[in-house]
């Protein structure tokens, strides 16, 4: 047993409108993980912590928007989100669904809030992470996985408890979700007094997102809404559950190649931003009405 270390405990950064649809709390890059390269493979979490939404007849979300050179994660909670891209993939996700999509070579999109959700209003929270894509496939096909709950992997406990594999493995059960680098994505869905280790290679950026409820990783308490990161030594993680919690855990290996992030587009150079700005402005990446 080698522990890994809790670098940080972050509370969540005040949150701001992505669209007029979702409510986020960046988590990084920005605010105290201002190193674009801190948590690669991933580069972008933003948390959308629980809120009420007010029943709407026009559907609020993000409308039409680039990306290329990484994936986006979506991650839902509570709340209903629905996608389509100019690849010609649409798709609904609902409460403990993931949307896995690779922008690769570039695409257009729109992320809303789903109709009859919309119509009825009430609970959401999500997260959104980007996952980068190293150089060898930033120009890979764009890709859509949608990954229902039922096809999860699920290592079950003896409580009740257990831990739902989105993608990597698990103590040997595998999660649905093919990825271009080695990429750890759990969520760990304990009973009170719930417990789970977890063990990964130190040169792997690590971190724990804790969704709902209250936790003890390693011997520190987090409380929900907050966000661990560990350091890079040491592979063991104990996580204990003081009441019913559900935490989304994340490992991968760094994907150790220059960055140049603007906005929508993730790349290795400026020439190539430059260039997906071309391409995005000059219709490449297809038509999305
Ligand atoms: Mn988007």
């Amino acid at each position: 047993m080698s522990i890994k270390k809790i670098e940080a405990v972050l509370a969540p950064a005040p949150a701001h409108m992505v669209g007029d649809g979702f409510r986020v709390h960046n988590f990084f890059p920005g605010g105290r993980i201002m190193d674009k390269k801190r948590m690669s493979p991933f580069f972008l979490l933003d948390y959308g912590s629980k809120i009420e939404f007010s029943p709407s007849a026009v559907q609020r979300g993000v409308d039409v928007h680039p990306h290329a050179g990484f994936e986006t994660v979506t991650i839902a909670y509570h709340g209903r989100i629905a996608h389509h891209d100019s690849a010609g993939n649409s798709g609904v996700i609902g409460e403990g669904d993931v949307q896995w999509m690779t922008a690769g070579s570039g695409l257009l999109h729109k992320e809303y809030h789903e109709k009859e959700f919309s119509e009825k209003g009430g609970a959401f929270q999500m997260v959104q992470l980007w996952v980068n894509l190293p150089a060898k496939y930033k120009k890979t096909p764009p890709k859509y996985q949608p990954i229902t709950n039922d096809m999860m992997g699920r290592y079950a406990m003896a409580d009740g408890s257990f831990i739902e594999v989105i993608a990597g493995e698990y103590k040997g059960v595998k999660g649905p979700a093919t990825t271009f680098t080695p990429i750890e994505t759990y969520n760990a869905r304990l009973k009170k007094a719930g417990m789970a280790e977890f063990h990964f290679p130190s040169s792997y950026n690590t971190a724990f997102l804790v969704i709902s409820g209250e936790v003890i990783v390693n011997d520190q308490p987090v409380s929900a809404d907050h966000f661990v990161l560990f350091s890079n030594e040491g592979e063991d993680i104990q996580l204990k559950a003081t009441e019913e919690a559900i935490v989304l855990i994340l490992s991968g290996e760094p994907i150790n190649e220059p960055i140049a992030a603007y906005g929508p587009f993730l790349m290795n150079t400026w020439e190539e931003v430059d260039q997906a700005i071309r391409d995005a402005s000059q219709g490449k990446y297809g038509v999305l009405e």
